[in-house]
């Protein structure tokens, strides 16, 4: 790994972006034997951040690059997750992971975004990438046989093809689509602390916890084999809502948190203060892939995080690549009797069939999932009666998207049915009545 010049042989696939998208493609594509080259901005591979969630639709790509018993030995793997009003702190509904994992066959888990990373940095230079550090992509051309990349140092680099993972501030997207992020006006805090800091506020060490409450949530869970405790806090800025440039600072995470549980306002005392994340998404968009550059990860689909989907599906993306770069190269050694160079464009076609339709969905369960989690007054009253009706084995919300990747249009799942909030009766606490149809939804 470095920033020195490359070597002289050309890569199959320059991949630009060494985030979790970049380097698990990477990995994909240099496991099929094609010669891939990242090229990262920043001067060393890393992440910044704590904890992320990992469902079995990632731990079961894991599982097939040998890299399963590496994640779980670093991460944890919880028993229940577990909704929870953050006003009142009591129980809406709950999964258990345990039978979670038994369904999908691969279990639900947490890791450090860290040790993540690394394992894939790790399993790239095991496949033998070329991982290179200080590389500024700022330019992209499609040109004969394969797509040119130029760097801010003034080199360019060729490939047959051009993988775009630079994130959720994507030049490439900037230069092929050209649409703006959107704003949700909330803001994330992390914090990733010692274990024993936490014990005395009411967690559980051995759930996934999420506190939702009008205009925010909190979510907890422990990490690195239990030594440490991941939790973030998210909440709408009146400052964003405002007009402000400077929104989401310290000031408003106290404030939006004031209202809540005691066991959630213990833990956002000890958010990390000087950094937060502001909440942005882009809409959905269908072409993800132009001439020989494809974007992938959260410079092709980033969601608002409420779905804990978004790295997922970047891990997700370069594994269709791969199998599609695999059946497509069966394929015609199959006919011509030998191997010769991929048909990269009906791996990128099929690739983009299957991929777009996927991540629209999640992209948009996750704007849906956070509004409800978000609800106030009546709402707040329907969404919290539903969600304690739900039959904890009931999988019919997590099925479309905890079960195998598809591979095609025609393997992904159908999707759930919603259910109208309006549907719901409650016990309203200050009337105690019971109340149903409130017309809502
Ligand atoms: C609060 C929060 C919680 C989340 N929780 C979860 C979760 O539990 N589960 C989950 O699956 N997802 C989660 N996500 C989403 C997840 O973090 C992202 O979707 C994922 O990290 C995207 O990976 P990526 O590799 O596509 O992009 P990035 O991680 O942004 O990586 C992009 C890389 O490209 C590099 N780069 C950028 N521009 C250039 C350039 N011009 N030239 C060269 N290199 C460049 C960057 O330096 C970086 O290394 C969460 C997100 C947030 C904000």
């Amino acid at each position: 790994m470095n920033s020195a010049a490359t070597t002289a042989r050309q890569p199959d696939v320059l991949v630009v972006g060494g985030g979790i998208g970049g380097l698990s493609a990477a990995c994909a594509l240099a496991r099929q034997g094609l010669r891939v080259r990242v090229l990262e901005r920043t001067k060393e591979f890393g992440e910044v951040g704590a904890g992320l969630q990992i469902a079995p639709n990632c731990t079961r790509i894991l599982a097939e690059y040998g890299l399963l018993e590496e994640a779980r030995s670093l991460g944890v793997v919880p028993e229940h997750m577990v909704m929870r009003d953050a006003l009142d702190s009591r129980e809406l509904t709950r999964l258990d992971l345990r039978d979670l994992e038994r369904r999908y066959g691969f279990p639900y888990m947490v890791i450090h975004r860290t040790d993540l990373h690394a394992i894939f940095l790790r399993a790239c230079e095991h496949a033998g990438v070329e991982l290179l550090t200080d590389q500024d992509v700022v330019g992209y051309e499609n040109t004969e046989g394969g797509a040119r990349v130029l760097l801010r140092n003034g080199r360019s680099e060729f490939a047959p093809l051009v993988v775009a993972a630079d994130g959720l501030h994507s030049v490439a997207r900037r230069l092929l689509v050209g649409d703006d992020l959107v704003s949700s006006d909330y803001v994330a805090y992390r914090a990733a602390v010692p274990i024993e800091q936490v014990r005395d506020n009411g967690i559980s060490e051995r759930d996934v916890t999420v506190y939702i409450g009008p205009h925010c949530h909190f979510v907890q869970y422990a990490l690195r084999r239990g030594d440490m405790f991941n939790q973030v806090a998210v909440f709408r800025s009146p400052k964003a809502l405002a007009g402000h440039a400077d929104w989401g600072t310290p000031d408003e995470l106290d404030a939006a948190f004031a209202p809540a549980c005691d066991p959630v306002r213990r833990g956002v005392a000890l958010m990390w203060r000087d950094r937060w994340w502001q909440m942005l998404d882009r809409d959905p968009v269908e072409n993800w892939v132009h001439g020989r550059i494809v974007l992938l990860g959260d410079a092709a689909h980033p969601p608002l995080q409420y779905m804990a989907q978004g790295a997922i599906m970047a891990i997700e993306d370069g594994w269709v690549l791969a199998r599609h770069h695999a059946r497509h190269h069966a394929r015609r050694a199959a006919a011509a009797g030998a191997g010769g160079a991929p048909d990269w464009d009906a791996v990128l076609a099929a690739y983009e069939a299957v991929r777009v339709e996927h991540c629209r969905r999640v992209q948009n369960t996750a704007r849906a999932w956070g509004e409800l989690w978000h609800v106030d007054g009546v709402r707040r009253l329907q969404r919290n009666a539903l969600m304690r009706q739900r039959d904890a084995y009931d999988y019919s919300f997590t099925d479309w998207v905890y079960g195998p990747t598809a591979l095609t249009p025609d393997e992904e799942p159908p999707m759930f049915t919603p259910i109208p909030l309006s549907s719901a009766s409650f016990e309203d606490p200050d009337g105690a009545l019971t109340v149903a149809g409130r017309g809502t939804s």
